[in-house]
């Protein structure tokens, strides 16, 4: 029998998603990104699957994601990137996570944490401003300090990598001045005669929308759970990975001018029938879709009526002959017509991104 609220992770999907974005970057290693619990769909079942599509790397945010990729048996080259004073750098050393120095300060960090020999990525700031090596005023002293440091033995500079800002907007040409940027990045580099190593630059609207920056490897995160970037940026032959459903926990009739909710901000017009679905903010199901989002059910879209709570918000029945117990779909594949995950993040006035990296508390999970 369907759990209370489930969410289902078509693995199959997911594996087929990384093949067709392989495809758009034919020449380049693949980089599986699943950090924060692998956008929401588990973050060890992804990497499992991840690796058996094939992906010659994974990649993750914090120490602790790499580490414990590395305590469930994952042995494959793994990145990670962002890691604040005290992070656990001897350790990730000794299990072989690739780690970046953003910074000569980083970089010290990492010689300072561990007498091992390790393998350092350097990251280069080429107009984001998070993490990196600012070009043009702290790029070149990292890239001289990594010299420095590998030529004693100390590290292998593995590769060298930046990031987009606006790749998920198709025109504009603030890509094509960091591709640019990152370019002088690797003339430096050269001119410290220092080797780049494995060079990248694409999230998963880059492979999109700057083909030209592909290079070596591309780092694939939201496109491989089947969820566009942007609206302006569809990805072709990606399907949704993951599908949130629920049971209708309580349905009523109530007559016209009945208010539902928190601060009745819905009051029926007509008599009509409601149905209470199981999950709210407890479970990542964002408030501000109140009375905006819909879910799917046997072919037909059920509008949310009033404010989403904490373990439950109410969707309008109307003449649809949902009964207690039978499931909705807040959103999955579309194959019955349900909303996807972009309809929330409109409904939301959100991102994609943060409609399933926000997903949490009470769901039971399968993967198939
Ligand atoms: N690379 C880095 C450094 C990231 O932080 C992320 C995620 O934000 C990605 C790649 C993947 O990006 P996307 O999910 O847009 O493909």
């Amino acid at each position: 029998m369907t759990p209370q609220a489930e969410l289902v992770v078509d693995l199959d999907a997911y594996r087929e998603n990384l093949a067709a974005l392989r495809a758009m970057a034919p020449g380049a290693q693949q980089m599986a990104v699943v950090k924060a619990n692998g956008y929401g769909h588990g973050m060890l079942p992804v990497a499992r699957a991840a690796r058996d599509a094939g992906a010659e790397w994974l990649g993750v945010a914090t120490a602790e994601e790499a580490l414990a990729l590395r305590a469930a048996g994952d042995s494959g080259a793994l990145l990670c990137w962002l890691a604040a004073p005290g992070a656990p750098f001897a350790e990730l050393i000794d299990a072989g996570v690739e780690v970046t120095a953003s910074s000569v300060e980083q970089l010290d960090e990492i010689l300072a944490a561990s007498p091992r020999r390790s393998r350092v990525q350097l990251k280069v700031d080429t107009g984001l401003s998070r993490n990196g090596a600012r070009y043009g005023r702290d790029w070149t002293a990292l890239v001289h300090a990594a010299a420095r440091a590998q030529s004693l033995g100390r590290i292998a500079v593995t590769g060298v990598w930046s990031h987009f800002a606006c790749a998920d907007e198709p025109d504009n040409s603030a890509t094509d001045e960091q591709e640019k940027l990152f370019r002088a990045a690797l003339d430096d580099m050269a001119v410290a005669g220092l080797e780049p190593g494995i060079r990248h630059l694409c999230n998963s609207a880059g492979i999109l929308t700057q083909p030209s920056a592909h290079l070596d490897l591309v780092r694939v995160g939201i496109a491989s759970y089947g969820i566009a970037p942007d609206p302006a940026v569809p990805v072709p032959g990606v399907r949704p990975v993951l599908t949130a459903r629920a049971r209708l926990a309580h349905v009523k009739d109530v007559e016209a001018g009945a208010r539902v909710s928190y601060g009745y901000r819905w009051q029926a017009e007509h008599p009509t029938r409601l149905g209470l679905v199981p999950v709210g903010y407890g479970e990542g199901i964002h408030r501000t879709a109140s009375n905006r989002a819909e879910v799917g059910f046997a072919g037909r879209r059920l509008p949310v009526r009033g404010t989403i709570c904490m373990d439950q918000f109410v969707v309008e029945l109307g003449d649809v002959p949902a009964r207690r117990g039978d499931v909705v779909t807040l959103f999955g594949p579309g194959d019955d017509g349900e909303p996807g995950v972009e309809d929330w993040a409109v409904a939301a006035g959100t991102i994609g991104y943060e409609i399933v990296t926000r997903l949490a508390g009470r769901w039971a999970r399968s993967y198939r």
